[in-house]
């Protein structure tokens, strides 16, 4: 059975790791819009070049750039049919909204590793956005936008929160539970 999920959680609470493990146990494509934003910016184009500044400052790309990357991602064939784990989108209101209108969702995780712990965690990380200024960037982006994408969620009746913090073979189990909970596989 396709799933057709979407993994909240602050930037360091694991929710990279735990997407990729989710998606092999799942067997659906993994949507990451870091990954996609990235891998554009290192194309060296135009778009891909001010992508990279806006990213590599820890704020967040247009929802409208945004509403065209995932509208043509959800249209692959391989979404079709093996449904998909999105990492990283919604972060916005307009984003939950316009995400609901291109298709249904079975559920929305919320990995929930509070603010100190992720702080912690992120320092140790080495990417090229992960300069204190762009984490702290990121996290207040977190609280003040995309926190209201998962109320927005929540008020549909489709989020559930699951604890991320211990070890990841134990946060995984917790997630599947969640999920499997959710989507009525047994
Ligand atoms: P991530 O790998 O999910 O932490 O994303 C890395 C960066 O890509 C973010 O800090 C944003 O600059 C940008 N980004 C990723 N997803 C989105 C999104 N849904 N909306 C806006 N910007 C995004």
């Amino acid at each position: 059975m396709a799933v057709r999920l979407v993994l909240f959680g602050r930037q360091g609470a694991g929710k990279g790791t735990q997407a990729e493990r989710l998606c092999a146990h799942y067997r659906a494509p993994h949507i990451s819009t870091g990954e996609m934003l990235r891998d554009a910016a290192a194309e060296g184009s135009v778009v891909g070049k001010r992508v990279q500044v806006i990213v590599d400052a820890g704020q967040l790309v247009s929802d409208e750039l945004m509403l065209d990357v995932i509208q043509d991602r959800l249209a692959h064939a391989d979404v079709q049919e093996g449904g998909f784990i999105l990492d990283g989108f919604p972060r916005t209101m307009a984003q939950a909204e316009a995400l609901l209108g291109l298709t249904t969702i079975d559920v929305a995780v919320n990995l929930e590793v509070p603010h100190d712990i992720v702080v912690e965690r992120m320092h140790g990380r080495g990417r090229a956005d992960d300069h204190p200024e762009a984490i702290t960037a990121r996290l207040n982006t977190y609280e003040t936008r995309t926190l209201l994408a998962l109320a927005y969620l929540d008020r549909q009746g489709l989020v559930v929160t699951v604890d991320g913090i211990g070890e990841p073979d134990d946060v995984f189990d917790r997630l599947v539970k969640a999920i499997d909970s959710r989507v009525g596989v047994s």
